[in-house]
């Protein structure tokens, strides 16, 4: 079981347990601040904190965080990949990438993925459990304590490591306010990028919460019969409701959507499929973000050649869709989905 640690409450959680314990309405400030905004790793640092206080806490609301393992680089790429071992002993990933002043760390909101996609290492692993919103949050703070040794900040969130977020919606979202939170973390909701299978209640409810986060939708096909071969949860939630979720978030925040499309060879990568592909997202607020499959162990797809990509991505061009392919980072140590864990822990 997960033990709650700090960084799993909001400001006003804590400001109230703090108040409750009889301490002055200041002290959750400068408690938040040496959480989020100095990356405190241990109470005792808290040196303006009473001594009776920081016993208390390390008392009743361990700050236990993830234990790094398996580290991963590419010097070349810039691309570092973390597992990280939880107080319960699961373990998750994490990844930074470099780009030019981008530093992205992209996250996992869950250890294993319920959802089960064709082409998905995280999907074979099965479901163990939600991360908690201080599991997720941390993995962003693991590296923003790494990159400030080098004077560094993290600049942007993707949540698309392991895992469904919007299966994992509530945790998600606190995590991604924390971080957010102006008197701590400070990173802007334009920062972040959520990406989910298309689970449509979490679509709508991510487009009421008036945050300014990006959305990516995993797409993988322009028909059901093809999605639902890949994707499970096609059955529950068909395209033409996924799309009209977009639609809502897009009429909700005006940000453009964007949608992945993970190129498997000879299964979706066909000129026809592009076509159709555009034809579904014409006249949208959207963006096509192509992913050469990424071959795992155990998964029967194959990458499709360069020039077949780069066909792909011309015909959708063509059309009138604006396109990018994501050039798998990280790929030389097997950053993709799931792949760490899958090596270094037996399944
Ligand atoms: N569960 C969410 C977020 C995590 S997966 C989702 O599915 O969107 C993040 C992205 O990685 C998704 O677009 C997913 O389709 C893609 N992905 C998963 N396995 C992959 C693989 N083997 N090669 C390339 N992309 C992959
Ligand atoms: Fe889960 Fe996303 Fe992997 Fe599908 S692609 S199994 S939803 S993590």
């Amino acid at each position: 079981m997960h033990v709650q640690s700090p960084f799993d409450l909001s400001f006003e959680e804590l400001e109230e347990l703090l108040l409750s314990w009889g301490e002055p309405p200041y002290r959750a400030r400068q408690l938040w601040a040496w959480l989020w905004r100095r990356l405190a790793t241990r109470y005792e640092e808290m040196t303006d904190l009473p001594r009776g206080l920081r016993a208390r806490l390390s008392q009743e609301l361990p700050l236990s965080l993830p234990r790094p393992g398996a580290l991963q680089l590419d010097a070349e790429e810039g691309t570092e990949k973390v597992l990280l071992h939880l107080s319960d002993g699961e373990a998750i990933e994490a990844v930074l990438m470099r780009e030019e002043d981008r530093r992205t760390v992209c996250v996992s909101t869950q250890v294993g993925c319920p959802v089960g996609c064709a082409f998905c290492a995280t999907g074979k692993m099965g479901f163990q459990r939600d991360l908690s919103p201080g599991e997720i949050a941390s993995q962003v703070l693991h590296f923003a304590r790494r990159l400030a040794e080098a004077g560094e900040r993290v600049t942007h969130v993707v949540v698309m490591g392991m895992g469904e977020p919007f299966l994992n919606y509530a945790a998600t979202l606190k995590a991604i306010r924390n971080l957010n939170h102006p008197q701590g973390f400070g990173l802007g909701a334009r920062r972040f990028t959520v990406s989910t299978v298309g689970v449509v209640p979490g679509i709508l409810q991510l487009a009421g919460e008036g945050l300014q986060v990006n959305l990516a939708i995993s797409l993988h096909a322009p028909d059901d019969a093809l999605r639902r071969e890949l994707v499970p949860l096609g059955r529950k939630w068909p395209l033409r409701e996924v799309l009209q979720a977009a639609d809502a978030y897009v009429t909700a925040t005006g940000r453009r959507v964007t949608y992945e499309y993970v190129l498997l060879s000879g299964v979706n990568d066909g000129l026809k499929e592009a076509r159709a592909l555009a034809r579904l997202l014409r006249g949208r607020l959207a963006h096509v973000n192509l992913i050469p499959f990424n071959p795992a162990p155990g998964l029967p797809f194959k990458r499709p050649p360069e020039a077949g990509v780069e066909a792909f991505r011309r015909e959708l061009l063509r059309h009138g869709v604006d396109v990018t392919v994501r050039r798998s980072r990280g790929v030389r140590i097997q950053a993709g989905c799931g792949q760490l864990r899958a090596r270094h822990l037996p399944p």
